[in-house]
């Protein structure tokens, strides 16, 4: 998230606490595709629709007259499958009335929780590299991020280590932000680390906050499946779990979002989110509850499909001569650029569309400490299986011989 800034320091209206957040990466590098015509695999997005029984359905409501303001905490029918999606995959019971909240996409929940959460000063403990709306995030709410660094063990997978992970607790940590499955790591945090956070937020008795957007994007060679913070002991009282259809249901663009947790929790972040949004996507809102209630099927194609694109571009990057951090989850693969000669991950992804006509994103912009990230790009594999066929066979070009 961090590039240069846009404007002059002495004339830019820019409140200072929002001075370190230039222009985001994706924006940076999705404009130098499209200036190039490369390939961009820098931006997460899927190049294909969801469901046809949601697109139906949103249609349909924009039709029947669903356009006008919904109710603030989001439309029973979708507070409803939400509750009902989250009881047939995790086995986590949330009150529709009470206990869901609908907003404007994960990011909104996210922010609204931060915002609603943290008085000035208090610290978020959060794992680097991060997904980039947390820092700002943070910022804006004048708290204080203290990052753990994911890094790569032996076998080629990011590991918490234990005594970093304790050391960010401090007597001012209000919450830990979690992310698993991870982005832009492709990590599943296993049950080994989830419990050793969880230990540390009841010790120091503060909130989790977790984002779940990859809930569903666990592929079945995973050390871990995926397992929600909120069912360890202990932890439902204290967790907003969030999550959102964009990447389950490919529609990336509606940001239809929802919190779920105790009712406090759920009627602090509704209290801020009712001032930011107010409330969002009336006619999309029906459509998302016809697609959390598809049968299992759905979420097992989606799973397969996605994992064999990964297949595809994890086969393609070490055809090309990276070393690849292969993902057991979500939308990316991260990879090693010293194989390849190269020293800084912002240069190589600045040169890579005039090398050989392909986007990635460096993923140092996404660490307080940018030596950790400075070998590592992301490539996005959430593209149709001719789209990646065709970056690998470019990327190929990239091969020292
Ligand atoms: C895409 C993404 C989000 C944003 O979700 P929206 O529903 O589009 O707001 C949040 N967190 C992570 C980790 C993501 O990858």
């Amino acid at each position: 998230m961090v590039t240069s800034p846009d404007v002059p320091a002495d004339i830019d209206p820019l409140v200072h606490r929002m001075r370190p957040f230039g222009t985001t990466i994706f924006a940076e590098m999705s404009a130098l595709a499209v200036r190039t015509g490369a390939v961009n695999l820098g931006q997460g997005f899927p190049d294909t629709d969801g469901p046809t029984a949601m697109l139906t359905a949103a249609a349909e409501a924009i039709r029947a007259g669903q356009n006008q303001y919904p109710p603030g905490p989001g439309i029973p029918a979708l507070r409803e499958a939400v509750a009902g999606h989250q009881r047939r995959f995790w086995g986590l019971d949330y009150d529709p009335a009470t206990e869901i909240l609908i907003t404007a996409g994960a990011t909104e929940a996210i922010a609204a929780a931060i915002l609603a959460l943290c008085e000035p000063g208090d610290e978020v403990v959060c794992f680097e590299p991060y997904y980039d709306s947390y820092a700002a995030t943070i910022a804006l709410a004048g708290a204080v991020r203290r990052p753990v660094t994911l890094r790569p063990d032996g076998d080629g997978r990011y590991a918490v280590d234990p005594a970093a992970l304790r050391a960010a607790f401090t007597p001012k940590t209000r919450l830990v932000l979690l992310n698993s499955p991870h982005n832009p790591t492709g990590k599943v945090f296993t049950l080994t680390e989830l419990s050793a956070i969880a230990a540390l937020c009841r010790e120091h008795d503060v909130w989790a906050v977790t984002d779940e957007v990859y809930e569903h994007l666990v592929f079945t060679d995973a050390d871990a499946p995926h397992i929600p913070l909120a069912t360890l002991p202990g932890m439902r009282e204290r967790t907003l779990r969030i999550s959102s259809a964009g990447k389950t249901f490919s529609c990336t663009g509606w940001k239809i979002g929802w919190a779920s947790g105790p009712a406090p929790l759920v009627a602090a972040t509704t209290r801020v989110k009712q001032f930011l949004t107010y409330v969002n996507g009336a006619p999309l809102q029906p459509a998302v509850a016809v697609a959390l209630n598809l049968p299992d099927s759905y979420y097992t194609g989606l799973r397969e499909r996605m994992q064999t694109q990964r297949d595809q571009l994890v086969a393609g990057l070490h055809r090309a001569g990276f070393r690849v951090l292969v993902p057991e989850g979500t939308y990316f693969a991260t990879a090693d650029i010293s194989a390849l000669g190269g020293t800084d991950g912002v240069e190589f992804c600045r040169s890579l569309p005039q090398r050989c006509g392909v986007v990635a994103v460096p993923t140092q912009v996404f660490y307080d400490d940018p030596d950790a990230g400075r070998l590592l790009v992301r490539f996005a594999f959430c593209k149709q299986p001719e789209v990646l066929t065709e970056a690998t066979r470019r990327l190929a070009a990239l091969r020292q011989r």
